[in-house]
C-alpha cells in the first residue's frame, strides 16, 4: 500500500502478519516506511501517520516528496550508465584473468559494493559509477577472486593482490564512499 501524504510524500506501508504494533522508517529511497499488522486498513494507517507525525519530523531524515522524486530520477540515470559499463567491464576482466562466473546482476543496495554468490552470480552495485574507475576495478577483480575463494583467507587476498597490486589501499579509499545512491 502506498499512502499520499502532504508533507512526506509517498508513504510506503508494509503489512506483516509478525508485527503488533506499528513501525516507522526510511526506506533506501528516503521514503518514509511504515510496517504495520497484516489487516489494517488504509483509514488505521492514516491515523497512525498522524498520530506520529510530531516524532516522525523530529527522529527521521525522511525527504521531502520534491527530493524523493528527484532522488528517483539520480537512481535511473545512474541505473543506465551502469547497465552500459559494468556488465562489459566485468567481462573484460573475467577474459583477461580466465574467470568463468554465470551472471551479472546490477543491484542498488545500500550497504555494500559487490557480492559473488554460489551459484557463480556477480552483483555489482550501480553505485560504484560514482566512484574512481580504480575502485571500481578493485571491487570487480575482488568479486571475481571470490569465484574462487568463497572467503577472505589469505589465499583470496593473494588472488587480489595478483591482479590489482595496490587492493590494500584501494579497499582503504573504498570506505570513503557511500554504496548507497
Ligand atoms: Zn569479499
Amino acid at each position: 500500500m502506498l499512502l499520499k501524504d502532504d508533507e512526506f510524500g509517498e508513504v510506503l506501508v508494509r503489512k506483516n502478519s509478525m508485527v503488533r504494533g506499528v513501525k516507522f522508517t526510511v526506506s533506501t529511497s528516503g521514503r518514509l516506511a511504515m510496517t504495520v499488522p497484516k489487516y489494517t486498513s488504509e483509514f488505521l494507517a492514516k491515523r497512525f501517520l498522524n498520530t506520529n507525525r510530531e516524532a516522525i519530523r523530529e527522529k527521521l531524515p525522511v525527504k521531502n516528496p520534491k527530493e524523493q522524486r528527484a532522488r528517483d530520477y539520480q537512481k535511473k540515470l545512474l541505473m543506465k550508465k551502469a547497465r552500459e559499463y559494468l556488465p562489459y567491464r566485468l567481462e573484460y576482466f573475467a577474459k583477461l584473468y580466465g574467470y568463468h562466473y554465470d551472471k551479472c546482476r546490477l543491484t542498488h543496495a545500500n550497504t555494500r559494493w559487490g557480492s559473488c554468490s554460489s551459484n557463480r552470480t556477480i552483483s555489482l552495485n550501480i553505485g560504484l559509477m560514482k566512484v574512481p574507475e580504480v575502485l571500481r576495478d578493485y571491487v570487480i577483480l575482488h568479486e571475481l577472486a571470490h569465484l574462487n575463494h568463497m572467503d577472505h583467507s589469505k589465499a583470496f587476498w593473494a588472488e587480489v593482490g595478483a591482479h590489482d597490486k595496490n587492493y590494500k589501499n584501494h579497499e582503504k579509499k573504498l570506505k570513503m564512499f557511500n554504496p548507497g545512491v
